[in-house]
């Protein structure tokens, strides 16, 4: 049994504990949460912030050994066109790329993974279930005759992954009206029906091609070789054109750098849809950040992803706050708490997971180096932040 006291305990289920005390079993459950250690015998007193491990609700695994090895901030459409014209290599070298990015997300505080899977790569490291995950299987392709082969292989990649895994769409500009409605109605998804991921609004260029079929895309689909003659643009959005064959799927919405109030409403109308924040990756490629105002104005379920490290130079969901911190200087440290454990842990039915309450086993983390301990709703990051992770027990799933 470990009884472990901090400056706070932000348990994001209750007011946060001054001083106060969790007492876990040697498997890292939650026996007692009290609030002193009055009488208490053999209590570790810490410095800092305790809170439940973080949920990094979107990464690419199998893209790891792009790891420095994309230029910076040359907008989306020339990145994918990197990606496509990088990314073969050799298995071991994926593969090794692989676990080391496993090995920095459990270092970083990291307890669950909902991870993006284009292919079976990742899944032998998946088994090992070091780490929760669940994968999304995910499909491109933007020419309606190829919808049905597509989904074939994709149900055929989702039988063979471990733990929880559903099929999901990669992006508007990537997949085809009909496709989308065969993800949706996709049987086989039935191990998680309702959960959907799809990389939203993350370049302006998205916008205008679905506004009036303009912009970069277009030079995208000729360097593919691909004939859109088909294609009409709808005259709205991107997300205004395709929620809507998405049934009511519980959707995660990922990056919404270019989301507009209008969109905000037509989404909250729609299915049960969170909003994904991944902004080092937004920095890393567009060089921008969505609109925090506008998102937190709004009351969204907001949950916090790293993306890939072909977009990033970490996997840490702390690195994540502390970009949200330096830039939007109001937002405190609980309120970011609750969307890089809580909503996340929410979002994929992790019951377990996401707040420190008895009976759960959600991992918990130790973030030193803060301003304003005071008061619990004014402590913030600094760029000196850091977070440890309380090692609980061996092999922790
Ligand atoms: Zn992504």
């Amino acid at each position: 049994m470990r009884k472990i006291t901090a400056d706070w305990i932000f348990t994001l289920a209750t007011e946060p504990l001054k001083n106060g005390v969790v007492i876990l079993d040697n498997q890292g459950t939650i026996l007692d949460l009290l609030p002193n250690a009055q009488g208490l015998e053999e209590v570790e007193k810490l410095n800092g912030v305790l809170c439940p491990g973080f949920i990094n609700a979107h990464c690419h695994l199998e893209l790891s050994h792009l790891r420095d090895r994309l230029p910076q901030k040359t907008g989306l459409v020339t990145f994918i066109k990197n990606v496509q014209q990088f990314r073969n290599a050799a298995d071991e070298e994926v593969l090794s790329a692989i676990e080391k990015a496993e090995t920095e997300m459990i270092a970083n505080g990291i307890v669950a993974v909902g991870d993006i899977s284009n292919s079976s790569i990742s899944f032998s490291q998946k088994q090992k279930s070091n780490l929760r995950y669940h994968t999304f299987v995910e499909v491109f392709g933007f020419n309606p005759e190829s919808a049905e082969a597509i989904i074939e292989r994709a149900n055929n990649l989702l039988r063979a992954a471990p733990q929880t895994a559903s099929v999901t769409p990669h992006a508007p500009y990537s997949v085809s009206e009909k496709l989308f409605k065969l993800i949706s109605n996709s049987e086989l998804s039935i191990r998680n029906p309702q959960l959907l991921s799809i990389h939203n609004q993350e370049t302006i260029e998205e916008t205008k091609f679905f506004e009036d079929k303009s912009g970069e895309f277009l030079d995208l689909y000729k360097t593919f070789g691909l004939d859109i003659s088909f294609f009409q643009s709808s005259g709205k959005t991107s997300l205004q054109t395709y929620l809507p064959w998405l049934g009511q799927a519980k959707t995660l919405l990922v990056h919404n750098t270019f989301s507009s109030q209008q969109d905000i409403d037509f989404a909250k109308a729609r299915g049960e849809n969170y909003f994904c924040l991944c902004p080092n990756a937004n920095l890393f490629i567009e060089d921008a950040l969505p609109d925090m105002q506008l998102l937190m104005k709004n009351q969204l379920p907001l949950v916090i992803g790293t993306d890939s490290l072909s977009s990033n130079t970490s996997l840490s969901i702390l690195d994540e706050l502390k970009t949200l911190q330096h830039h939007f200087l109001e937002i405190n440290l609980i309120s970011m708490l609750n969307w890089a454990c809580k909503n996340g842990a929410r979002f994929f039915g992790w019951d377990d997971l996401g707040t420190i309450e008895k009976g759960k086993r959600p991992g918990l983390n130790l973030i030193q180096n803060l301003e304003n301990l005071s008061r619990a709703d004014e402590v913030k990051l600094t760029a000196a932040s850091s977070v440890k992770p309380i090692k609980l027990c061996k092999n922790y799933f």
